[in-house]
């Protein structure tokens, strides 16, 4: 990796040596009995990490906007009323994806830098029988953090479907699935979960099974439909050979490294590791005076942050001096303000040393645009930080 750029988008990120070996390895059938096992491992693996051992768990090759819109094509059907929550430019994707399915939607959403409370989506849960909801556990667009548990818990309450896009959380931040009777959580493999881009995750609860089983239409969509993946999913857990679409063999195998790497650490130091390295790395953007888009540091999330440049810096040429010192970051992505901030992705296998060279890049680019900085300062204020938790 020496000489390597290095990756601190919010997705893809920065993999693991070993999962990307694991990619290496030459290609095998997807029916040879080792390939079976690995299947059947990183199913299982999924259930620890999404902390749902009663879970049905999909791994199926495509993106995290296919993971969604196979909660939509499954779970809804023409004039299904679905409440969709909102805390960003992903929230506004699942609103369509619903729509293509004939459902109903209603737009929850708080200002920018903030989420819907629960009173509000309770009130709003009241005035009519929602099929179901769906919420974003992370918005990447804005770096805002939504707390699942009292939503899954209203749903519950109201005998709503709750559906999480946990695409830039699942493996960083915490999730409970069970516990929390959430019926739906979905990812992908490119962020926290630390595998290349190209495969979608979701796991299913047995009442989300259950009301696709009883749906009165077929599934819309060929290729999502559950028809034609549980199948699959419970013949390679049962390690028999069996077929609907070739998998991506390698990616699979990546996945079932990569699991094993998390489930090692441990979900809750990996979590409690997120926290902690989010926590001091807001510590070092408020030395340096950048605001983040989130109002308050407790909806702030712990995967990535969203930072306001500040007045007078030109986002293409910050970015490009921090690209010449070997830092890749991410431009804005909120249509209304896209040209006013960044945002820099701190998960998976992220550390400490990785942060420290963001922030001394980043005052070293403020600088270089002649904007007024103490060097160190931020590095400081990230180092206190860390030292107070140790
Ligand atoms: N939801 C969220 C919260 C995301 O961050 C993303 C990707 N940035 C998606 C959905 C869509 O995932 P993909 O790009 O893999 O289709």
């Amino acid at each position: 990796m020496k000489g390597r750029k290095l990756l601190m988008i919010p997705g893809p990120i920065e993999f693991e040596p070993d999962v990307l070996h694991a990619m290496s390895i030459p290609t095998t059938s997807h029916v040879a009995p080792d390939f079976i096992a690995v299947f059947a491992n990183s199913l299982e693996l999924m259930r620890t990490v999404w902390k749902s051992p009663k879970g049905q768990p999909f791994i199926v090759s495509g993106t995290g906007t296919l993971a969604m819109d196979m909660a939509a094509a499954n779970l809804i059907e023409t004039d299904d009323d679905v409440l969709v929550i909102s805390s960003g430019y992903f929230g506004k994707r699942f609103k369509d994806i619903l729509e293509r399915y004939g459902a109903n939607t209603t737009l929850l959403e708080a200002p920018l830098g903030e989420v819907v409370s629960p009173e509000a989506i309770e009130k709003e849960l009241k005035t009519r029988a929602y099929k179901a909801l769906t919420f974003t556990h992370v918005d990447t667009s804005t770096g805002l953090l939504v707390d699942p548990k009292p939503i899954a818990h209203l749903a519950k309450k109201y005998n709503v479907l709750s559906i999480l896009d946990g695409v830039c959380s699942v493996a960083g931040e915490e999730i409970n699935q069970d516990e929390w009777e959430l019926d739906v959580v979905l990812t992908a493999s490119q962020k926290a979960i630390g595998v290349p881009p190209g495969l979608a995750l979701l796991m299913a609860s047995q009442s989300a099974i259950q009301v696709w089983e009883n749906r009165k239409t077929p599934v819309s969509n060929y290729y999502a439909d559950w028809t034609n993946w549980l199948p699959i999913m419970t013949a390679y857990e049962a390690r028999r050979p069996s077929y609907f679409g070739t998998p991506a063999v390698n990616l699979i195998v990546a996945l079932e490294t990569s699991l094993k790497i998390i489930v090692q650490e441990g979900m809750d130091t990996r979590i409690k590791r997120h926290q902690n390295l989010a926590k001091a790395f807001r510590a070092g953007i408020a030395a340096l005076n950048l605001e983040i888009l989130p109002k308050t540091n407790a909806i702030a999330a712990n995967t990535l942050s969203a930072v306001y440049y500040p007045k007078g810096i030109d986002g293409g040429a910050l970015s490009a001096k921090m690209v010449a010192n070997n830092v890749i970051i991410a431009g804005g992505l909120l249509p209304e303000i896209k040209a006013d901030y960044f945002r820099i992705g701190h998960m998976g296998s992220v550390s400490a040393n990785d942060l420290i060279a963001v922030l001394s890049t980043l005052e070293r680019a403020l600088i270089a645009l002649e904007h007024s900085v103490v060097p160190g300062k931020s590095l400081q204020a990230f180092q206190n930080e860390l030292l107070k938790m140790n």
